[in-house]
């Protein structure tokens, strides 16, 4: 008997109705961990009432105490650290040490929504002007004060990815409903047992009734949220296809939309940057994850004589990877998500092969764990700058090394990608790192950092491709995000 992942509606666990599900598996082993309802849209239904209702009562809750739940609420995610990252470990298929990190950046989020009360104060300017014509008779003027107030949306929507289960929807609701907004989760359908625990601590906590709803589900949900009238605000983390979808489909239909999208990240590597800074670093950011983050860097562009110390170097330490169950002792690289995910980058290495890139080292040959959906880290060398490799999102751990004479080559390759979410560079030149960070056309810059992550203060910056919208998640943005500005202008007499 398979469990279903039921809904989370009005406080409660619902048991979802619907006849197309989706085989919710443990990728490391193919074991299927529950069932996942598709066709939810009177769920999705459901939710939205559900926080239509709540969203009175809960905006009108003092700032102050909507994060005393949230403070219970970061002590019991401590408490379940060790649950939560088991939970990632085996619906995901990360490592132990990438699933804490996945806790732990979400918790991160959560203190930082925390501070709520200082975060959403307006500001006041006392005698902005001085009105002088209304009483003849007043010799003084009458001044106006003027202020700016930050003030709740309505019910929000946040549509998640499976890369990142318990922190991306920590980068969305906490801040949300600290601001005295109510919220629907609708979670990947690969990762949606993780984000129902999630939200059941929420509960836990003390969260009212309806003032945080989560819903199972697939596109047709999602369209469901994205234009339903009581919906004011969108937010999206996934692939670009679909964040062009979302945004237009949510804009067109009048709601406040962010969208997180995909990526393809250039490392550049300087003849003289610190070697083994620069070896763990590219490393870490190409096959953390088995490369699936939007902060992958996937393609190294290595200038003038780099390639003479990095390529031997680069080779040796990929094939210290240890790929297993992520639980496994000594295990430094899980599986993908899914049997699909390993079609799709054997696809790639295929396509880098036929392309003429050099092969270094080929995962599909390493030894791996029977059963899950594995393949082992993958190295090209020489790749064309115009090959599906260099340009197109892979989400796997393949690494293509591109060869340019100088900076001003290295550069223009990252400007060529379409996206725009993170770009790196290894030096020892701050004049490089200058005019590398100036140039490099996008939004979270790494120098000497493979994975230049931006802690929960500060907005999670893509540009490009890599993001349809204004105010991005995280930091000041998200609170401009979940909050609208009121002017008032006043004066007595
Ligand atoms: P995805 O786009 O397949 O799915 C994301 C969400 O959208 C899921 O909840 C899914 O159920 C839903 N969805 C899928 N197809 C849909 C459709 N046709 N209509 C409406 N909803 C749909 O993404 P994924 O595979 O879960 O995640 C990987 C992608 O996310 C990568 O491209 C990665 O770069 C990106 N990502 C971006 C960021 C960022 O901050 N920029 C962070 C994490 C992941």
């Amino acid at each position: 008997m398979i469990n279903t992942v039921e809904h989370f509606i009005d406080g409660k666990r619902v048991t979802p109705s619907s006849s197309t599900t989706f085989a919710d598996i443990n990728p490391a082993t193919g074991e299927v961990l529950a069932e996942v309802g598709m066709d939810e849209v009177a769920a999705a239904e459901a939710a939205v009432q559900s926080s239509a209702n709540a969203f009175r009562g809960w905006s009108e809750t003092p700032v102050g105490d909507r994060c005393q739940v949230l403070f219970r609420y970061k002590e019991l995610l401590e408490q379940h650290f060790d649950e939560l990252t088991q939970m990632i470990v085996d619906e995901h298929g990360k490592t132990i040490a990438e699933a804490r990190g996945d806790v732990r950046r979400g918790i991160d989020c959560v203190e930082y929504a925390c501070g709520a009360p200082s975060l959403m104060m307006g500001r006041t300017l006392p005698r902005i002007a001085v009105s002088t014509s209304f009483s003849r008779e007043r010799e003084e003027g009458i001044p106006l004060d003027s202020s700016l107030e930050r003030v709740p949306i309505g019910v929000c929507v946040g549509v998640t990815p499976f890369n990142f289960p318990i922190m991306v929807p920590l980068w969305m609701w906490p801040m949300a409903v600290a601001c005295g907004n109510t919220f629907v989760l609708k979670p990947s359908e690969k990762v949606s047992l993780c984000a129902l625990r999630e939200v059941e601590l929420a509960y836990e906590a003390g969260l009212p009734s309806g003032v945080l709803n989560m819903v199972t589900g697939g596109p047709d949900v999602v369209n469901h949220l994205l234009t339903h009238n009581d919906v004011k605000a969108v937010s999206f983390v996934g692939s670009t296809a679909v964040a062009k979808h979302v945004y237009m489909t949510a804009s067109v239909a009048g709601k406040r939309v962010q969208c997180m999208a995909g990526a393809k990240n250039t490392m550049i590597i300087m003849p003289d940057a610190n070697q083994d800074a620069a070896i763990d670093g590219v490393i870490s950011s190409s096959m953390g994850n088995t490369g699936q983050r939007c902060l992958a860097g996937s393609v190294a562009v290595l200038v003038g004589d780099a390639p003479d110390w990095f390529i031997p170097q680069i080779v040796e330490a990929a094939k210290k990877i240890s790929v297993s169950k992520g639980d496994v002792s000594g295990c430094t690289m899980g599986p993908l998500i899914d049997d699909a995910s390993v079609q799709r980058v054997n696809k790639a290495i295929e396509g880098g092969i036929e392309a003429g890139a050099d092969l270094l080292l080929d995962g599909r040959e390493t030894i791996l764990p029977e059963g899950g959906s594995f393949v082992g880290p993958t190295l090209f060398d020489n790749v064309p700058h115009d090959s599906a490799l260099a340009m197109e999102e892979i989400f796997g751990p393949v690494l293509s090394i591109l060869r340019v004479d100088s900076l001003d080559d290295a550069i223009a390759v990252t400007h060529r990608s379409p996206y725009g979410n993170m770009a790196v560079m290894f030096t020892d030149s701050g004049y490089a790192a200058n005019k590398f960070k100036d140039t490099a056309g996008a939004g979270m810059i790494g120098i000497n950092v493979g994975v230049p992550a931006p802690m929960a203060v500060f907005p999670f910056c893509g540009w490009k491709d890599s993001f349809f919208g204004t105010l991005h998640s995280n930091g000041e943005d998200s609170v401009r995000f979940y909050t609208e500005g009121r002017i008032l202008v006043s004066r007595w007499f």
